[in-house]
């Protein structure tokens, strides 16, 4: 994970101009919470904005709480770096570089573990050291992890004491919605307390598994999902995919950067080929070959579901590609653009198959359009099912009139096709409900 800027966050700017604000004007809220999808670089902020809170230079090197009578003695506030930017870090300060590292005594970081309670330690320290040395690194976890007791304990008893470098401590909370209730009510606590010098960052892609309470007492930052475009040169610049592989990717993302960079390795070029073989036998009208080849993402257990949900994700941009060819869309607004030559076949196979099966919409060709046993053509107009059996046209035709209960008006009439039928008939079937429900 990158520990950058607030000027380096992706595409955010209305977030990073609050964010700047906030560390311009040196005092910040008790707690934010960003919540937003899961991918879209919520952590990421958190700690650039940690990282600006706790820089030495600018406006939020300087303390602004006043320290009451029995306060001990604040720490001597270290002398502003020059040329320092009053609204974010600076870079290249000590605390700057140790927040980079993911080192600062006063950046506590809080995050969803799982494993034995005996492990945990060695668990964190693994996770930190991947966030420390991989820049493209991606916190996932499994469905049962959560944000331990123990260590929310250890948090909240050295959050008695006063900060060890800076002027504040900054908490980072993220996925705070795996929480016990008993944690969060812990929380609140330090949460309401006036004039703290801790401030907490919780982030969260369920912002309503949290307690009214505590999203009651954060300020609220919201985080939108990323463009395509974003997230295709971030992973052509960054991650050095090719144009091909990051533009599906990008696709297959829905915003989600995080997501992006988790199905980067695992070759989503042979596996949007794989999702798309299945295709072929349905577009041929082979259906033994479509029961076979379904037949191969018939697996269980999670890696199946999952499996199962890339290949219908597959197939929806595909089907958007097709949507986008039939309006005329240029080749650059196609995902698939290197198999552009596939996507125009299976649009004209499309148009002539839906010309092929088109019906004629004319209520005399409608009516002349009997089974074989129905007899000869009847004379257009009669609305007399036949003896025989009868296609499924000739039954929408022959469709029993039924009363329209919307308009709550006996007489109001229509068959199924939704044509009304003649002024005569309308007053016949008026009469029989008229007498059937106010008898003589
Ligand atoms: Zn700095």
């Amino acid at each position: 994970m990158a520990i950058v800027k607030l000027a380096e966050l992706l595409a955010r700017d209305e977030v990073i101009a609050f964010l700047r604000g906030v560390v311009a004007s040196g005092r910040p809220g008790n707690a934010y919470l960003f919540h937003g999808p899961a991918g879209v670089g919520k952590g990421t902020a958190a700690l650039a904005f940690a990282r600006a809170l706790l820089c030495e230079g600018g406006a939020a090197g300087a303390p602004h709480a006043a320290p009451s009578l029995f306060d001990a003695p604040a720490p001597a506030a270290p002398a502003p770096v020059a040329d320092a930017p009053r609204d974010d870090a600076c870079g290249h300060c000590a605390a700057c570089l140790k927040t980079g590292a993911l080192a600062h005594p006063d950046l506590r970081l809080l995050f969803p573990v799982s494993g034995e309670e005996k492990e945990l330690d060695a668990t964190v320290a693994e996770t930190l050291a991947a966030m420390r040395t991989d820049p493209l690194f991606v916190c996932q976890y499994e469905k049962a992890a959560s944000i331990r007791l123990s260590l929310t304990r250890d948090l909240l008893r050295d959050l008695a004491f006063r900060p060890f470098e800076a002027a504040r401590r900054v908490v980072v909370v993220r996925d705070a919605d795996r929480m016990r209730e008993d944690q969060y009510s812990a929380l609140l606590k330090t949460l309401e307390e006036p004039g703290a010098t801790t401030v907490w960052i919780l982030t969260t892609s369920r912002p309503a598994r949290l307690p009214a309470t505590i999203r009651s007492r954060c300020q609220r930052v919201r985080f939108a999902a990323l463009a395509e475009p974003v997230i295709a040169r971030f992973l052509a610049e960054r991650a050095k995919l090719p144009a091909t592989p990051a533009r599906v990717l990008a696709a297959l993302s829905a915003g989600s950067l995080g997501r992006a960079l988790v199905l980067r390795e695992m070759d989503p070029i042979a596996l949007r080929d794989e999702a798309l073989a299945l295709l072929e036998p349905a577009v041929r009208g082979d259906a033994a070959g479509l029961w076979k080849a379904s037949q191969a993402f018939a697996k269980f257990g999670r890696a199946g579901r999952e499996t199962l949900r890339r290949a219908i994700e597959f197939h929806q941009l595909w089907l958007r590609d097709l949507l986008r060819a039939s309006c005329g869309a240029p080749r650059e607004a196609l995902i698939h653009r290197d198999r552009e030559a596939e996507i125009s076949w299976c649009w004209r196979r499309c148009c002539a198959r839906s010309k092929a099966t088109s019906r004629p919409t004319s209520r005399c060709s409608r009516a002349s359009r009997g089974s074989p046993a129905s007899g000869p053509a009847r004379a257009p107009g009669r609305r007399t099912p036949p003896r025989g059996g009868i296609t499924e046209t000739a039954r929408e035709c022959y469709a029993p009139v039924r009363l329209d209960s919307s308009s709550g008006i006996p007489g109001a009439v229509h068959s199924r096709t939704g044509r009304r039928g003649s002024a005569r008939r309308r007053a016949r079937i008026r009469q029989r409900m008229i007498r059937r429900r106010w008898p003589a």
